[in-house]
């Protein structure tokens, strides 16, 4: 899906001009031409990128963009100023305002493409939270807004030695440069790289690359800024993974104002991947007794007979855990008490397993444990190690604390390795595997329950 940009401006004749260079670019357009339009596209149609004239008919541009960042809808979408008055006054009314960037008419369109392109570069991300918002997530994502809201941390990436000269920018810590390639710790990092004139001038623009490659620095903004003495076109190093381009000498509140504008795009980015992995966390727990649910412990089997890219497959056990005579619970203490016995099991059964253990509520009273390595002998240990944790103090439920005496019965199977290479799909090796330990619980179950027994395969 292509992105889709804002493009806002008084004149007709600019509107049509822009929205055939985005065109050309790939880029699908929406126009508006007064303040008052854009605010109302903005908010139905939650563009990706605004592009906006200064000099509106109703609005200033400056205040429509203000306007945007205030309302929690559109505050995180960015803005891109522009004007054929190109004062200093102008550009900084417009940062200040909020404004990712304030370019001057007439527009370079090269710069102008990669700076929607660095700007873009994590609207991925911004799709993924429009495509799952719920209540939930927004309250999340407020939450981690507002957690992660500290004064974001500018780091200067100097030379070895520290022998950068003055910047006139507010730098919060300085960090030599391998350093910043092989961080000695995540909390070393800064919220923005500011790359000196040095660094920049010494090593030259793959740098930036570097650093935009490597797993513990990618989601790290970069502010480049370039020696005097360099020509090279700003787009360029932009399209090397810079968020912005400084360039000597510099004027301190427009570096500041700027770096502020980068720092707000991270921690909303950083927000967002949190509530975003908070949510899928959710997606895959089951909400009574906070064990995964068996949607997830479908796939992980998969992944276990499979194997993935960091842990090869190897043969497993799998247990099928049912509680026994559960429906008298119910019937005798209320539906509540039930709940609260489920969730005690559960914890009894969390506490017994390691960490790359598979525990789940695979159905209403039965559970299900996958144990990575096991054989029958050790998994026939684990298990009744379970049942006897499940068995071995009362159960407190109701008004009057009723002591209750709990017990589960144990199905467990094998998963052998070695038939990996065999024809037969994944999910019928699941289904024959879960058949067999659910037998061998019916086998626990008709010999007395409070049990385990192993399943053909697991005494084959
Ligand atoms: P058995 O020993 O043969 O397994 O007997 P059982 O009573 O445990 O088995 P049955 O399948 O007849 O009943 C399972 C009961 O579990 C019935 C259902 O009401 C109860 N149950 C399932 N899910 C929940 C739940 O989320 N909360 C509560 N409180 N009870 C549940
Ligand atoms: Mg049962
Ligand atoms: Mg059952």
């Amino acid at each position: 899906m292509p992105n889709r940009v804002l493009v806002v401006d008084d004149l007709s004749i600019s509107r049509v001009i822009l929205r055939a260079r985005l065109s050309a670019a790939c880029y699908d357009t929406l126009l508006a031409h007064s303040g008052q339009e854009a605010l109302d596209l903005a908010r139905r149609e939650l563009p990706d990128l605004v592009l906006m004239h200064c000099g509106l008919p109703d609005l200033d541009g400056a205040e429509v963009c203000r306007m945007l960042r205030a309302d929690p809808r559109t505050w995180h979408i960015p803005v891109i100023l522009f004007s054929a008055q190109g004062s200093r006054a102008n550009r900084l009314a417009a940062l200040a305002a909020g404004a990712d960037d304030f370019l001057v008419r007439p527009l370079d369109e090269n710069y102008l493409l990669s700076r929607l392109r660095a700007l873009l570069r994590r609207s991925a991300l911004e799709r993924d939270y429009q495509g799952q918002e719920t209540p939930a997530l927004r309250a999340g994502l407020a939450d981690a807004v507002r957690t992660n809201a500290r004064s974001g941390r500018v780091g200067l990436v100097e030379p070895e030695g520290g022998s950068a000269s003055d910047i006139a920018a507010p730098i919060d810590m300085r960090i030599a440069m391998s350093d910043a390639l092989n961080p000695p710790q995540q909390s070393a990092l800064p919220d923005v790289f500011l790359l000196a004139p040095e660094i920049i001038g010494g090593q030259g623009l793959a740098i930036i690359s570097e650093l935009q490659s490597r797993p513990m620095t990618r989601q790290i903004p970069i502010v480049a800024i370039l020696p005097q003495d360099m020509t090279v076109e700003c787009g360029m190093v932009l399209d090397l993974g810079a968020e912005i381009v400084l360039r000597l000498p510099l004027d301190p509140e427009e570096t500041r104002l700027r770096l502020d504008a980068v720092i707000r795009r991270k921690t909303w980015a950083d927000a967002l991947r949190l509530a975003l992995g908070a949510e899928l966390d959710l997606a895959s727990r089951d909400a009574l007794t906070g064990l995964f649910n068996r949607r997830h412990a479908l796939s992980r089997l998969t992944e276990m007979i499979e194997g993935r890219a960091d842990t090869p497959a190897r043969h497993f056990a799998l247990l099928m855990i049912d509680l026994d005579n559960f429906k008298q619970v119910n019937d005798l203490f209320g539906h509540l008490s039930g709940d609260a016995v489920l969730t005690e099991v559960a914890a009894r059964m969390a506490s017994a397993v390691r960490s790359d253990d598979l525990l789940a509520r695979f159905g209403g009273e039965e559970f299900l444990l996958a144990l990575p390595g096991l054989d029958a002998l050790s998994a026939r240990a684990m298990a009744e190690q379970i049942r006897s944790r499940i068995e071995s103090a009362e159960y407190r439920t109701g008004p009057n604390n009723t002591r209750l005496r709990i017990t589960a019965s144990i199905g467990v199977s094998v998963h052998d390795g070695s038939q990996q290479a065999s024809a037969e799909p994944v999910s019928a090796q699941i289904q024959r595997l879960i058949d067999q330990a659910d037998q061998a619980l019916h086998t626990a179950k008709s010999s007395g329950r409070n049990r385990v027994a192993l399943g053909f395969s697991a005494v084959a």
